[in-house]
């Protein structure tokens, strides 16, 4: 489907509600029944009938089939998180005894949830460099279920090679998971691929305007209803109908966002790139990239993303840099309005934060928003100066 007609159309039933061009939010808990009937045809299925707003909503629904024809999938559930919709997809497919395989730094929960939480409940795990697929099927063993990828990864952008994951997943019967928060729906589709379930912290790109915590699981109908009659239902990790209907808003100029941070980032990153002072730049599209052609092959461009290593001598050169910088906030998060700079030196010697990246104190990570790309230069030229 057109991805116009997606953004701005699909699911928008405009005859049920005033032929109001922006839907109604159905702020309500429950629904009644005319006839008892009416009832019984609803609860033979909860999934798409609304009786309850934990099961559905009808706002929440406009959002749920928008988000499955973005990501080519069958169907769709929206969480209250990213890592609700990580947590669910991932225990949705184990159980005691059971063994995944994730890649290499992924996301900080998504690491707790298997190194802390599924350890409790007797899933092991086993992690793997993502960009090597001989490691990978190395590491599958007769237990194992799950693939669970991350690509980019979120600060160094590591990719795994999609098409060739799914055929290990397939080959060995193991489900594939990704976190497609990198990416969004825009500029990669792993269905398309042959992954089975993709995830999206819809708090970054999707929402794209830094008031909403919100994330997505699309799927086929059959991986999509076995998740909402467990997980979803059951630890009902669910989306309010007002914060759904702020994603709807956010994901009509979802295309135009996407545009606005490549287009800005790709202008920053040329001016980085001949800085003396940046010792290299991290991004999938960049030529020194060492996974540039898969980057190419696997996706149709890069948001407002990337890292620099900067050219510095000690922790101190980095924090006056950052320090320097007025533009750009320091923040966690990405994906909204305005540009980001992460210091990985905050993190350094942190417990628990002991990726290869966070330990690399000269990584500085930045989040290229919708501000003049001059403008945010500017602010880098007199950050430089100061070193
Ligand atoms: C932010 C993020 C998450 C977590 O999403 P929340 O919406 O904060 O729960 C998961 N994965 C990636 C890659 C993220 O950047």
């Amino acid at each position: 489907m057109n991805l116009s007609e997606i953004l701005t159309h699909l699911g928008e039933d405009r005859q049920h509600y005033f032929n109001a061009v922006s839907p109604p939010i159905i702020q309500t808990s429950n629904f009644v029944f005319d006839t008892l009937d009416d009832f019984r045809r609803a609860i033979k299925d909860e999934m798409n009938s609304s009786i309850y707003t934990r099961g559905n909503n009808p706002t929440v629904s406009i959002l749920r089939k928008k988000i499955a024809a973005l990501e080519h999938a069958e169907d769709a559930l929206i969480f209250g998180s990213g890592v609700a919709a990580i947590s669910a997809a991932v225990i949705s497919q184990v159980q005691t005894g059971d063994h995944i395989i994730c890649v290499e730094s992924p996301y900080s929960w998504t690491h707790k949830l298997l190194t802390v939480f599924l350890k409790r409940f007797g899933v092991s795990h086993s992690f793997v460099d993502g960009t090597d697929l001989k490691a990978i099927e190395g590491a599958i063993q007769d237990n194992t279920k799950v693939l669970y990828l991350e690509s980019p990864t979120s600060a160094t952008f590591k990719l795994q090679d999609l098409e060739a994951c799914a055929a290990i997943a397939k080959k060995h019967d193991l489900i594939s998971i990704i976190d497609n928060s990198y990416s969004s729906p825009i500029y990669q589709n792993p269905i398309d691929f042959g992954i089975d379930i993709v995830v999206h912290s819809a708090t970054k790109y999707l929402n794209g305007h830094s008031d909403v915590v919100v994330g997505v699981l699309a799927s086929s109908k059959h991986i999509v209803r076995q998740v909402f009659e467990g997980e979803f239902m059951t630890l009902g990790g669910i989306i309010s109908p007002q914060s759904a209907s702020l994603v709807i808003r956010g994901l009509r100029t979802l295309e135009l966002r996407m545009e606005r941070s490549n287009t800005s980032a790709q202008k920053i990153i040329a001016y980085l790139e001949q800085h003396p002072k940046v010792a290299e730049i991290i991004h999938p599209f960049h030529p020194s990239f060492p996974q540039y052609e898969l980057a190419k092959r696997q996706m149709r461009g890069a948001g407002g993303l990337f890292s620099i290593i900067l050219r510095a001598d000690n922790v101190e050169q980095v924090e006056i840099f950052f320090r320097r910088l007025k533009r750009f906030l320091l923040a966690v998060s990405w994906g909204g309005h305005e540009s980001l700079v992460l210091p990985f030196c905050a993190f350094h010697g942190l417990e628990g934060k002991e990726s290869e990246s966070t330990t690399n104190w000269r990584l500085v990570r930045f989040y290229i928003g919708w501000e003049d790309a001059d403008w945010l230069i500017a602010d880098l030229e007199s950050a430089f100066d100061a070193l």
